[in-house]
């Protein structure tokens, strides 16, 4: 096995409408679309397409988005042993688009919140196989704690990214991972810093650096990425395209650098693959569905 990612999985319910009903009225919308998602699954998706060998480690709903998510994993062959059903319902996101592509998004948890320290506790030997284990900020920060100790103790390496933002996030546990890759919003909230500027950003990604962060790998959108270490800062420029839809541009950027890291490609150059592959994704609308394959990649 090459990748553990121990996270999230969500059903995106996509309603596209002229716009927003005012309270009590019932207004019908013009197009409506359904996928899978959830940073876990998407980042899981990336690096599986690419031919990373992923084992998913996720609480689907008892319901019928549950089994159709487990489908999905399959057919973008990722291991599903430790796919469990849940109690609750599958994790959800409304997504409302109006005309001018401006969003609102509501996210219920479902059964994310069930995937409990205990629960990866009960996967220890199969994560133990992987060379990189991935986390995102959709399921219990317990979880997170308890995956990143485990990692610690069988010397696996850990890629957290902090999405969506909790300032609640403990950096005594971060400094336990190898790599930490927040956006630049991201960056900010956990910071309480301004982070408008590149030099702004790069003065808030110091002092994450100064408090022990390892490799902080900081996503710019348009303007690439930031890779800083208590050595030295380096920026890869983004490729300069025109963006279709950058829904999920981060995770397809973090599951591509997981591939690549874990093929033992290094840092930089994994970087700089990411860097292109995600800029790939944006051309393409749809999240999961804009995520190239190692062929497509290849001949991009
Ligand atoms: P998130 O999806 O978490 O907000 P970003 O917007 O930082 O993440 O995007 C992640 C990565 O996707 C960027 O670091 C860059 O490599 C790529 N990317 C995103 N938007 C664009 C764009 N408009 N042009 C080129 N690359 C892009």
């Amino acid at each position: 096995m090459d990748i553990a990612v121990v996270g999230s999985n969500m059903v995106d319910l996509i309603t596209y409408l002229e716009r927003m009903p005012e309270e009590g009225e019932t207004l019908e919308a013009p197009e409506f679309e359904m996928g899978c998602g959830g940073k876990g699954a998407n980042q899981a998706v990336a690096a599986a397409r690419l031919g990373s060998d992923v084992l998913m480690v996720t609480k689907v709903g008892n319901d019928l988005f549950g089994q159709n998510t487990i489908e999905n994993f399959k057919k973008n062959g990722i291991r599903t042993e430790a796919v469990e059903v849940g109690t609750k319902t599958s994790g959800v996101a409304p997504i409302f688009v109006d005309p001018h592509a401006k969003n609102r998004i509501l996210i219920i948890q479902g059964a994310n919140s069930e995937l409990t320290p205990n629960v990866v506790e009960g996967y220890k030997e199969k994560l133990k196989e992987a060379k990189l284990i991935i986390l995102q900020l959709e399921i219990p920060l317990e979880t997170i704690y308890k995956t990143i100790d485990i990692a610690n103790a069988f010397d696996i390496p850990v890629l957290l990214n902090p999405a969506p933002a909790n300032p609640a996030l403990d950096i005594n546990y971060v400094t336990k991972c190898t790599y930490f890759a927040p956006n630049e919003s991201e960056l900010g909230i956990l910071t309480n810093m301004p982070v408008v500027t590149l030099e702004e950003i790069k003065e808030a990604a110091q002092t994450l650096i100064d408090q022990g962060v390892q490799n902080l790998i900081v996503t710019l959108g348009d303007k690439g990425v930031l890779w800083m270490t208590a050595t030295q800062s380096h920026v890869i420029e983004g490729e300069k395209i025109q963006a279709v839809d950058t829904t999920g541009a981060g995770d397809s950027f973090i599951g591509c650098f997981a591939h690549y890291i874990t093929k033992g490609t290094s840092i930089e150059e994994a970087l700089k693959k990411a860097n292109f592959y995600a800029a790939q994704a944006v051309q393409k609308r749809g999240t999961q569905l804009s995520y190239p394959t190692k062929e497509a990649f290849l001949h991009y």
